[in-house]
């Protein structure tokens, strides 16, 4: 079942589609974001020179910068009476990003957050368990909408106090779970040390998990833990909040609602657009936004797009789970390698939990990598032999997979900071 007939239009539909609304776009912008003006003019282009949806390829990129350096409201389109909402990320340095939303952005971001839900097969008979921060962050607000926009019943838990929230899930029978899939683990760790057996204690059928990357262990973690339906979900509040594309039950990749945000992979090092297939950096333009439009938006994630129409009936494009952010990457010894890579291998070990972090310093010239992994509660009881076994046995599997030397520590359970949000899975001392 899809939310809305586009769901499922043909190509050439989307396409034109896509066009009107991309060309109407750069008229806003031009008219009324001195910014985008600005550096049209710069390069002697007009919406005009835009007759084709290649032709976006001439146009500059946003880089998050760019919004930092017109906050809080330089890039907005409209007046401040037009916009209803703001929301803002926390920057870690400097000024956060401040973005904007008119009555109409809101619908919009109702429309493919209830897309999402539908995908999910969420309805209103559907109990909503929202572990996503609310507040400035667009994660609590934006599900929020969009479960409301279903029709199911939703319970704002937002993100801590995980004894109450397991008790909040059973007591209210929730059947969806929506937080980031490090959450989902902890709160089914909280569940267990309370002797709850999350398969069976619960009435979860289906989740809607981001805000993170995550590897397809984690993924099937997550899914196997809580016996539910995983369902992976991406956006940015750059562009919306969450609810630019998720994957469907097929779980061959995120469905990107591309009428609302036109995507393009490019090379991140000299900005070329590439085939469809190809791994790249998504750059995602809002082709519907009022208050805040944004074009060619660099997001910095590493993905693939598949046009190939899926067996759910839906045409929208498809992108891959997100490989790694290109300023994730972490360069060891010349070697790149992507925290989701190392997580992959750890998860076909046996006897490990995905609770792991690594971290890079140096020695001497030299740089060293170490990865601290939890063990399962249950082999904690076994020999030094067989802990020394497994050490030994992944740091083979790495040099094999992934060409790193590390050194594993393999650490009692819990000995890991918990992350309630985002999961700091890298720590880099290089840098300090
Ligand atoms: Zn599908």
């Amino acid at each position: 079942m899809v939310w809305n007939d586009v769901e499922a239009y043909p190509r050439e539909k989307i396409q034109a589609l896509q066009l009107s609304r991309l060309q109407e776009t750069l008229r806003r912008v031009y008219e009324l974001v001195p910014f985008y003006r600005a550096k049209f003019d710069e390069i002697g282009i007009t919406p005009d020179s835009i007759q084709t949806l290649q032709d976006i390829s001439r146009l500059p990129f946003t880089k998050k910068q760019d919004l930092r350096n017109n906050y809080p409201f330089g890039l907005f389109s409209v007046s401040m009476d037009e916009v209803v909402r703001i929301h803002s990320s926390s920057g870690t340095t400097g000024k956060p990003t401040v973005v904007g939303y008119t009555k109409h952005d809101m619908e919009v971001w109702g429309e493919v957050m209830a897309r999402t839900f539908t995908l999910a097969g969420v309805t209103a008979k559907d109990v909503v368990h929202n572990a996503y921060g609310y507040g400035l962050f667009t994660g609590g607000l934006g599900f929020h909408d969009g479960a409301q926009r279903v029709g199911a019943t939703i319970i704002p838990a937002s993100g801590g106090f995980t004894n109450r929230q397991i008790m909040l899930l059973r007591d209210f029978k929730a059947t969806a779970l929506t937080c980031t899939p490090s959450f989902a683990m902890h709160l089914a760790e909280v569940a267990k040390s309370e002797g709850f057996d999350p398969r069976k204690d619960f009435h979860l059928k289906a989740g809607i998990f981001g805000a993170e990357p995550s590897s397809e262990g984690l993924q099937r973690a997550v899914a196997d833990t809580w016996g539910i339906a995983y369902h992976e979900i991406y956006g940015l509040s750059e562009l919306i909040g969450p609810g630019v594309s998720c994957s469907c039950e097929q779980r061959n990749g995120l469905h990107l609602n591309e009428d609302h945000f036109y995507p393009e992979i490019i090379d991140p090092k000299n900005g070329e657009v590439l085939p469809y297939g190809e791994l790249g950096e998504l750059v995602l333009t809002s082709i519907t936004k009022q208050a805040l439009p944004i074009i060619r938006y660099r997001t910095g994630d590493l993905t693939r797009l598949r046009i190939e129409p899926c067996r759910c009936g839906r045409t929208l494009v498809r992108m891959e789970s997100i490989t790694g952010r290109a300023d994730d990457m972490l360069i060891v010894n010349g070697v790149n390698i992507f925290p989701s890579q190392v997580e992959h291998v750890i998860a076909q070990a046996e006897g490990l939990t995905l609770n792991y972090q690594i971290i890079a310093d140096k020695k001497g010239y030299l740089d060293r990598l170490e990865i601290h992994i939890e063990v399962d509660e249950n082999i904690m009881t076994d020999s030094v032999g067989e802990m020394e076994r497994l050490k030994r046995q992944l740091e083979k599997e790495l040099l094999n997979h992934l060409y790193i030397n590390a050194d594993v520590k393999l650490v009692e359970p819990r000995s890991i900071e918990r992350s309630m949000g985002k999961a700091v899975r890298v720590v880099d001392k290089r840098k300090i």
